[in-house]
């Protein structure tokens, strides 16, 4: 199987649909075992440089060597940094590429064919309307299109032996609010109003078309407009405006199919074109063309408003769902559950582990991804979930049966860091629902939002357990001791369970310091800790109480197990020549005594055994 990438940035139908829809109707048109991979991304949104960069990371993410052809939609990368680093890394993977709508280097180039439609566009407003005095209103000085809409502008003016100086070029954005600022310029500039206002596209048209009516003009009387592109604004504008009409999918069909043709070893022109042609209509004078059915137009707007609200609703559901979720898995089953109401083969996750662990100090990458750290954290496909744990059984299982299916990765970050992707197979819901990017950043959010409430508990676990433990022998303190032992007692009393309480100083230990320096006396203290660790019967707690005391509590205590338990640890602490005083108390629930009672009791008979092993001299012989 071949697999191709689809390398992109932006959100807009023509991105997330059109290249796709154009691209999987060549691949199965040619019969050939062909998948694509979508790497889009949103990077030149935000204000945010951090977020931005988080976007553009997942054009790391895939070996572009090994594919087998490259379709690039560079478009919207205003960054010259990130355009020209993506530009080296796809010469370095010494693949076909074909560039959509930009022309680079070394690259094919498919757009719609720029010239031809403007020379006609021209020569109509020349010959069948008389106009004799021009204004291109443009878009981006440096945008490839428009430079070429221009050049075919220009070349007529030089047919028609007029000056381009008093013809001018106007430069702006590619938005309806450039359309109103050229024509207050030219208003503003006292310039002599033309014949004719030839715009780089539609949204310029309509916007130069409504500011002119505004100021009290008529379009077509007063002067003439052309747009660019065939939208819906032009069509159903009034006036309805003359315009160059072109499939968009087609480019993408076009796109595939150079690829298809250099696989198979044929030679191509570096630039390829798909046709476009003129619509005449009312704004250069024309009547009304009649393509269009206005009520029809008006229905759909309606059943589109009505389906853009319940797409809404079923976010807004979403995001109550998954914004406050107490669990990773939560989060993912409520996701699934809102993928299988959208028209997609399949979604999935991959995500960094340090997302689940949460700790405090963990960053994830900010160039590329963790791949050692990935997991497919959740997928489903058709409807039912399947189980996959790593990145490679992912790829592996596209690699499989990903023939004829589109795949759309995109970035989970958050800001500059990388914590994973999202996949989704045959997004075909983004035909009428190009707000995937809402449904990502919500989705990101959830996540976002339960690891800084998991990262903010663990500082809390560990703040705590620093109050609470003592750091050198790692056992509960003396706090711990009150805050814990003394509920869990009284615990234990209602339901009428006897416990152990345990008091221990070790002997003569400041002679162990004195004559074998004090981190032997550590040793020693660590070595008790870890003996009374392990002989402490289940349910039980130890506690360093300060300096070479301890505590032992435990419940469903007899004095049998009291007596097992002392000879034990007595025994084994000997072992290391290691000599204790301790004394032992049983509790009795009836006795209406409270634990710090029996705690004193336990330390008094700890220091009476002392006191009566210091009289018969008993451990003189112990110390080492
Ligand atoms: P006794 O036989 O009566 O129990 O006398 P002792 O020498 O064991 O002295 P005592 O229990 O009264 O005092 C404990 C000593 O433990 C005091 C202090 O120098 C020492 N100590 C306290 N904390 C530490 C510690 O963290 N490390 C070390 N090495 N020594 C400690
Ligand atoms: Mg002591």
């Amino acid at each position: 199987m071949k697999k191709v990438a689809l390398i992109s940035d932006g959100w807009k139908r023509l991105i997330t649909y059109a290249w796709v829809d154009g691209i999987m109707t060549a691949i199965r048109k040619s019969g050939e075992n062909v998948c694509l991979h979508q790497y889009n991304c949103y990077g030149n949104w935000s204000r945010d440089e951090l977020h931005n960069q988080g976007e553009y990371n997942i054009y790391n993410l895939p070996e572009l060597s090994k594919y087998d052809g490259i379709i690039l939609d560079c478009n919207n990368i205003v960054d010259e940094k990130v355009l020209s680093g993506l530009i080296s890394m796809l010469r370095k993977a010494d693949v076909p590429v074909v560039s959509i709508g930009y022309d680079i280097e070394g690259f094919y180039y498919a757009g719609i064919d720029n010239r031809q439609p403007i020379l006609e566009m021209m020569k109509h407003l020349y010959e069948v309307h008389g106009c004799r005095r021009f204004i291109f209103a443009g878009g981006p000085e440096d945008n490839y299109e428009n430079s070429l809409r221009v050049q075919a502008y220009r070349e007529s003016l030089e047919e028609f032996g007029l000056k381009t100086a008093e013809n001018p070029v106007l430069y702006g954005d590619y938005d309806y609010e450039t359309g109103i600022v050229h024509l207050k310029k030219v208003i503003e500039e006292g310039w002599a109003l033309p014949d004719v206002f030839v715009c780089a596209n539609d949204n310029i048209a309509a916007g130069l078309c409504e500011a002119a009516e505004e100021l009290g003009y008529e379009i077509p009387k007063d002067f003439l407009v052309t747009g660019f592109d065939n939208l819906d604004k032009a069509a159903y504008f009034k006036p309805q405006i003359t315009t160059v009409g072109h499939e968009r999918e087609r480019i993408g069909k076009k796109c595939m199919e150079i690829l298809l043709d250099l696989w198979q070893g044929k030679k191509l022109d570096k630039h390829n074109f798909v046709p476009a042609e003129c619509i005449f209509t009312e704004s250069c004078g024309c009547p009304n063309n009649g393509m269009v059915d206005y009520r029809e137009y008006v229905k759909n707007q309606i059943v589109y408003g009505v389906k853009k609200q319940e797409d809404e609703e079923l976010l807004m559901e979403l995001e109550g769902n998954i914004v406050n979720a107490s669990t990773f898995e939560e989060i993912f089953e409520r996701i699934g559950e809102y993928f299988e109401k959208l028209e997609c083969d399949g979604f999935a996750m991959v995500l960094d582990k340090g997302l689940f662990e949460a700790d405090v100090n963990t960053v994830f990458p900010t160039e590329g991804y963790d791949r050692d750290n990935l997991i497919v954290a959740h997928l489903f496909e058709r409807g039912r979930k399947v189980c996959m744990h790593s990145l490679e059984d992912i790829y592996q299982c596209m690699e499989q049966y990903g023939s004829s299916n589109a795949y759309m990765f995109t970035p989970i970050h958050f800001k500059n860091q990388a914590v994973g992707f999202s996949i989704m197979k045959n997004a075909r819901f983004l035909y009428d629902n190009p707000y995937f990017y809402d449904i990502h950043s919500t989705i990101v959010k959830a996540l976002e939002n339960l690891f800084k409430t998991r990262q903010m508990e663990n500082v809390n676990r560990r703040l705590k357990d620093m109050y609470n433990r003592d750091p050198m022998t790692g056992l509960y303190n003396r706090i711990a001791y009150s805050e814990m032992i003394e509920p869990e007692y009284r615990g234990y009393c209602e339901k009428n369970v006897a416990c152990a309480v345990a008091f221990l100083d070790v002997d003569k230990f400041k002679q162990i310091n004195d004559t074998m320096g004090h981190e032997y006396g550590d040793m020693i203290l660590k070595k008790i800790a870890v003996t009374l660790k392990e002989l402490c019967p289940a349910g039980g707690y130890v506690y360093r109480f300060g300096g070479d005391e301890f505590v032992v509590f435990f419940p469903k205590a007899s004095q049998e197990k009291i007596d097992m338990f002392r000879t034990k640890l007595v025994v084994k602490l000997r072992e290391h020549e290691i000599e204790i005083s301790i004394g032992t108390v049983l509790t009795d629930p009836d006795s209406g005594k409270v634990l710090d009672d029996y705690l004193a009791e336990a330390d008094k008979k700890m220091y009476e055994m002392k006191q009566d092993r210091k009289k018969n001299q008993i451990y003189e012989k112990f110390v080492p």
